[in-house]
């Protein structure tokens, strides 16, 4: 057993946070604000962030044209606004979506060669410029990790970017500007957690620390979503958790890395518009059956953390709402010829590994 940890990112957590550790956002003279179209006006978060930059006496201007899974187009027009802006750092201000943008933003905005599909490449000359990070969901662990998750516009698939460049510099994490979320977005976001805690614990890596961090999460993640499954009154410290342990399940999966959940999830968001959270819980199912035959000690500890695992099931399935979409064994079959040639790193990560045609069977299998 083997690894090695790597997180520089400066991670400051609670309530105020922002106002309160202003001088952190010192990153440079002037930024390019990133958001979506929403939530960084509707939870607080940008006025808190202007206040806190004027403070400063940093200078800002506002690209609010992010979507969800960003598109790598999307990200390439920014990165020119930011060299129009003069901009010499970029403010993240969202959900993972604008925290993944930014990252690759940051590299854009440096490299005003590289068009949008080369950042696929990961060679550049310049620097990206540094990132600063504030979360408005509960979920991803964008803040922690050196990852972003882009989609490519013109085959409208999902890819990761990954490397030291991918890290902030600083991330806020304020549980208070998840609260404007929707109930279904706090659900997702919260199965897109507990994704990332149950695939990161069942890879050979999630050993020492990183098995503490999963056990911190995975039990105190459950609970929530048990309380999600009775109600859609989210009650303030049910937010405040489930933010904190967002962030432990990235930290788990910045090293760890996630399993077959998630590219298979990510074939429900692009052809069927499922967002990411529910579209990997979909098929939590089959993970943790495989992880049951494969990994018997790390699957009792899972049961000893969360329930018996009909009920755990249950608990996933009442929350994972699929619109009622279906998947043809010939669709099934199609879609996984992304995996033809290369496996990917999620397949042989997880417990029993998973080849292609095992990939498609799940995916005509998936109860919608
Ligand atoms: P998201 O796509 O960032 O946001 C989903 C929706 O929720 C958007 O419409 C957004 O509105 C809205 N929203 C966000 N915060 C809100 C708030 N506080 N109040 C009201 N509405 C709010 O969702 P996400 O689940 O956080 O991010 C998903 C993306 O992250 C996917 O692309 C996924 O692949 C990626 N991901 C990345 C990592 C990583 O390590 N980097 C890990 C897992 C997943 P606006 O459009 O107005 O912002
Ligand atoms: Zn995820």
């Amino acid at each position: 057993m083997s690894y090695s940890i790597y997180m520089p990112v400066k991670c400051v957590w609670g309530n105020n946070c922002v106002a309160d550790n202003s001088s952190l956002l010192s990153l440079g003279k002037n930024c390019l604000i990133v958001t979506g179209k929403n939530s960084a006006r509707c939870s607080g978060a940008l006025d808190d962030a202007i206040s806190a930059l004027e403070k400063e006496n940093i200078s800002c201007s506002i690209f609010d044209e992010i979507g969800e899974n960003p598109l790598i187009s999307s990200c390439h027009k920014a990165g020119a606004a930011a060299r129009e802006a003069d901009a010499d750092f970029i403010l993240g201000i969202g959900g993972g979506s604008v925290l993944d943008a930014s990252k690759a933003i940051a590299i854009y905005a440096s490299n005003s060669d590289l068009s949008p599909i080369d950042i696929y490449k990961r060679k550049y000359s310049n620097k990206a410029l540094p990132v600063a990070l504030i979360g408005t969901t509960a979920g991803t662990g964008s803040e922690v990790t050196a990852v972003a998750v882009l989609t490519n516009d013109k085959t409208g698939i999902k890819k990761s970017i990954s490397g030291p460049d991918c890290y902030a510099a600083v991330s806020f994490c304020d549980p208070k500007y998840t609260c404007s979320m929707s109930y279904k977005t706090t659900v997702s976001t919260a199965l897109d957690a507990f994704a990332h805690a149950v695939e990161g614990f069942f890879t050979q890596k999630c050993e020492g620390v990183l098995r503490l961090f999963a056990e911190k999460c995975i039990p105190e993640l459950y609970s929530c979503l048990e309380i999600l499954s009775k109600t859609d009154e989210i009650p303030c410290n049910i937010r405040e958790k489930l933010y904190y342990t967002s962030i432990y399940a990235g930290l788990v999966i910045n090293t760890c890395g996630t399993a077959f959940p998630h590219p298979l999830g990510y074939v429900l968001t692009e052809n069927y518009g499922i967002p990411h959270g529910m579209a990997c819980a979909a098929f939590f199912s089959p993970f943790i059956d495989r992880c049951a035959e494969y990994s018997n000690e790390k699957f009792g500890d899972f049961i000893r953390m969360t329930d018996e695992i009909g009920k755990v099931k249950a608990v996933i399935a009442s929350l994972t709402d699929l619109n009622g979409a279906v998947i043809s064994k010939e669709d099934a079959k199609k879609y996984a010829l992304r995996w033809q040639s290369v496996i990917p790193r999620n397949f042989t990560a997880s417990p029993g590994g998973l080849t292609q045609r095992e990939a498609a069977e799940i995916l005509a299998g998936v109860k919608f």
